[in-house]
């Protein structure tokens, strides 16, 4: 199977008054293609970094440190300042013209908040032709007009609404909207970010299945970043989690909620309710993670962690197989 996406000692810092923050820390993870990876963490771990790196967006005042970020593309994409080739490509070398053609044809992102990633000012109809023409200028308003109103009507939205605004739709019609705008190129690889966060649960359930729905119909690869690990248990192949920058854990989903290895992760799955155990009794993490400017050093989970011992405190665990076949970073495993 052909990886989607690679990304080889990925480090994004962001420069702050205070000194430099590193909220991605040399973050290796290879994705095949047709498969989901659910990013999972609480805030501030770093995942939105992460997904918006591979976008080659990071908001300032960030920035891609160092690494490699290689995409898989299929065929030959002409763009004014560099054709790119067909093959596996480090978008990090890319100039930023051919990362404007890369993105929504080869790599599309679901923003968090529909309302401030949709233009007040436009219909929807719009958003949808201003998307298609950006790419393919050949392609006429009325066409792209067409386009657009075909894939709103296969995420169960009447096409005619295509006249109305984004303040005339429901949370969940803007999401689907969203994700509509994501999908209308046909891209490899979508990275969805919390698209289900702010929704009830009927409509984040009808969200997730549409979604898992194209992503079969359109043999996509997927990123779904979210801290509700119940979405991830519906919708992912693997889980990566993620604290303070660094993946603690990598396993697939199975795997994960069976046997999580790493005391973090065990700690997350320890504070999701279960509707099936209604006597399961919910824990929380204690204290807070610590302050990126200012990192500690060894294990970065040491002060919250029942099971440290002194070399937590020292040195930075590595992320090595676990018994479960997955990946993990603890020295309870013997730092492999
Ligand atoms: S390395 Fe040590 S402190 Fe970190 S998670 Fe494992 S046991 Fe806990």
């Amino acid at each position: 199977m052909t990886d989607a996406l690679r990304i080889q000692d990925l480090t994004v810092e962001y420069k702050t008054r205070r000194g430099v923050a590193r909220a991605v820390d040399r973050i290796r993870l290879n994705l095949e293609e047709n498969r989901t990876l659910g990013l999972a963490g609480e805030s501030g771990c770093g995942k939105s970094t992460l997904g918006r790196a591979i976008m080659r967006l990071v908001p300032h005042p960030g920035q891609i440190a160092d690494g490699n970020i290689y995409i898989n593309i299929d065929e030959d994409i002409p763009c004014k300042k560099g054709d790119i080739p067909k093959g596996e490509v480090d978008i990090t070398e890319l100039n930023e013209e051919q990362m404007r053609v890369l993105r929504g044809k080869v790599i599309a992102y679901i923003f968090q908040d529909p309302m401030t990633s949709l233009n007040p000012m436009l219909t929807i109809g719009s958003h949808f032709v201003q998307m298609i023409r950006a790419h393919n200028p050949e392609i006429d308003k009325k066409e792209a007009l067409e386009r657009g109103k075909a894939v709103l009507e296969g995420l169960g939205i009447l096409p005619e609404r295509v006249t109305d605004y984004p303040h005339q739709f429901s949370g969940g019609m803007r999401q689907r909207v969203m994700i509509g705008l994501g999908m209308v190129l046909r891209p490899r690889l979508l990275i969805s970010d919390e698209p289900t966060t702010s929704l009830d649960v009927i409509v984040e359930a009808q969200i997730l299945e549409q979604m898992a729905e194209l992503k079969k119909e359109f043999n996509l690869t997927m990123i779904l970043i979210t801290h509700n690990l119940g979405v991830l248990a519906q919708t992912a192949d693997d889980i990566a989690i993620m604290y303070c920058g660094r993946i603690v854990e990598l396993a697939s989903v199975e795997s994960l909620f069976e046997s999580p290895q790493h005391p973090y992760a065990q700690a997350l799955l320890l504070s999701v309710p279960d509707v099936t155990k209604p006597d399961k009794k919910l824990v929380w993490i204690p204290g807070a993670p610590p302050d990126l400017v200012d990192p500690i050093p060894g294990c970065m989970f040491a002060p919250r962690c029942p099971m440290a011992m002194d070399i937590c405190k020292t040195q930075v665990p590595p992320l090595g197989e676990s018994e479960s076949g997955g990946l993990v970073a603890c020295h309870l495993y013997g730092g492999q």
